[in-house]
């Protein structure tokens, strides 16, 4: 995979074929055998083109298990290590990530779909992540506490041990190092799981962290789908799952960590609200629900599709919203002017195109966009294209409105007062994100402060900044990523008492 990464300038879309082992353990590829037994090998595609990129060959309970042995014995050096040494070695990777951003940034386009200018953001995402953890790595500490008679207790803020990260398609290699960073910085080894439609970028991270200088074996990487994220989620020596993906999936994963009673943190799906007031900023409010839908073709699990618009400004803003849908530029993702990419799957443009049909027969009214496209490149012929979609006329109890699309498709909905938007907004299961917009500072907090969600935008949508916490209320899952308080999720803490004096004892 280094060499493909390194020989990748000029590659365009259609020319890159992955025949490299993407599943990697004790500091190095692996070759894992795929049928006769096994689990078979499954085709990944690259959704602009349609066409087969590589096979993804996942691990069984074998591989799983040689993969979380390669971490353990990691663990033991890598946890002894110094914070300002894993700091140092962290750096470096952060260091190898930026060098070779541009190419790890097309390899995602290639798997994913997205843009290119989206992918060379994320990549910046991650070695920003990285770097921030290694500033964080030798601040991990412990109280002191006095106690009476000269006694006193202290606090060790110890590593978990081997952690295991399951991922979803969307942000493969911005995910990992969510993950990866902050488990390393507190002294943890990882095996982490990509989806299987994104197995191919994964496999860089493990590599360049084992070229920064961690022990061998400490980031280790595991293909696979339900199965091989079942194995890990089961394994008696993983100590936390860090989940990210869709809300029935993660309680299963909780469910089965409960077996071994081990740390979960659950990064699940969205249907978030983004409250615009009449007294808003009408074009940053327009900038916010266009980053809040289309980002990777709407496939963010923050995405604020829940548009609620205040009644008095509807006409001006759906009529703005919808003339800029219009001029997205849908196609080549490698092209640094296309603003929208295909989507991850046949399967998955075909749900999203089927959540178009249902809102309209449920009375919605489509304003732009929702169906397929083919954009002229005849290499394109086949991708998994659609143009975005904006949809009026929609009602609280509707499909489009209550359920997760995980595609581009705005639902707009009218709203009179504060008081009733707010008990709109909160009528889901879901809390990962929400946003508002108005001049009016008081509201802005207030409504923020009345928003059920692990998030709350005042005038701006989208950003996730690795030093600010990220993470759902209800079903969207519970622990953090990102920001201080993730290493609260990836540590543990030990007390140790200490008798200056003779042991008082009632016997
Ligand atoms: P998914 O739940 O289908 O799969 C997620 C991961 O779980 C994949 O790696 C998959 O192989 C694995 N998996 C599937 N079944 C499993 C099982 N039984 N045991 C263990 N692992 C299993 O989700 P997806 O389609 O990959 O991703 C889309 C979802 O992820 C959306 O709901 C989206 O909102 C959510 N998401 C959340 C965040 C967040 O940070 N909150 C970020 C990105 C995506």
């Amino acid at each position: 995979m280094a060499q493909l990464v390194a020989s990748m300038p000029g590659s365009s879309t259609g020319s890159v074929v992955v025949t490299d082992h993407l599943n990697y353990w004790g500091g190095g590829r692996r070759e894992v055998r795929s049928g006769d037994g096994a689990q078979p090998s499954e085709p990944v595609f690259e959704p602009a083109t349609g066409r087969v990129l590589c096979q993804m060959v996942p691990c069984g309970a074998e591989e799983v298990d040689q993969a979380v042995q390669s971490a353990h014995t990691a663990y033991l050096k890598w946890s002894k290590m110094a914070g300002m040494e894993r700091s140092r070695i962290m750096l470096e990777a952060a260091r190898i990530i930026r060098e070779r951003r541009d190419n790890i940034a097309k390899l995602e386009v290639i798997n994913n779909g997205k843009t290119i200018t989206e992918a060379q953001c994320d990549i910046d995402t991650a070695w920003q992540c990285i770097e921030y953890y290694a500033g964080l790595a030798p601040t991990l500490s412990g109280q002191h506490i006095q106690l009476p008679g000269g006694a006193f207790a202290y606090t060790r803020r110890e590593p978990l041990g081997v952690c295991a990260g399951i991922l979803a398609w969307n942000y493969p290699f911005m995910i990992a190092a969510w993950k990866c960073a902050p488990a390393l910085a507190c002294g943890n080894a990882m095996v982490f799981k990509p989806s299987p439609m994104t197995p191919v970028t994964g496999v860089i991270l493990a590599e360049i962290f084992q070229e920064a200088g961690v022990p061998v074996g400490l980031v280790n990487v595991v293909q696979g789908g339900a199965e091989t994220g079942s194995l890990l989620c089961q394994h008696p020596n993983v100590a936390k799952v860090s989940f990210t993906g869709s809300v029935p999936t993660g309680k299963k994963v909780m469910e089965m960590s409960a077996k071994t009673v081990k740390h979960v943190t659950l990064e699940l799906g969205g249907k978030s609200p983004l409250l615009i007031f009449k007294d808003c900023e009408l074009e940053n409010a327009v900038r916010g629900a266009l980053m809040a839908n289309f980002l990777t073709q709407g496939q963010v699990c923050t995405n604020g599709t829940r548009v609620f618009v205040q009644r008095e400004i509807m006409p001006q803003f759906l009529e703005e919203v919808v003339k800029r849908t219009k001029a997205i530029v849908v196609g080549d993702p490698l092209l640094a002017d296309t603003r929208m990419g295909g989507l991850i799957s046949r399967p998955q443009l075909d749900k999203v195109l089927g959540f178009v049909e249902q809102a309209k027969k449920e009375g919605a009214r489509v304003l732009c966009g929702g169906v397929p496209f083919t954009p002229s490149d005849p290499k394109l012929k086949n991708g998994f294209f659609m143009s975005p979609c904006v949809l009026d006329n929609c009602r609280d109890d509707m499909t489009c409105v209550k359920e997760e699309i995980f595609g581009p498709v705005m639902s707009v909905l009218p709203f009179d007062t504060e008081e009733e938007v707010l008990q709109r907004a909160n009528n889901t299961t879901f809390g990962l994100a929400s946003g508002v917009f108005t001049r009016d500072i008081s509201r802005a907090h207030r409504v923020a402060a009345n928003l059920e969600a692990g998030t709350c935008y005042i005038n701006t949508y989208s950003m996730s900044p690795v030093e600010v916490p990220f993470g759902g209320y209800k079903m969207s899952g519970f622990g953090r990523e990102n920001g201080q308080a993730t290493l609260e999720y990836y540590s543990q803490l030990k007390t140790v008492m200490v008798e200056m004096g003779d042991v008082d004892s009632l016997f």
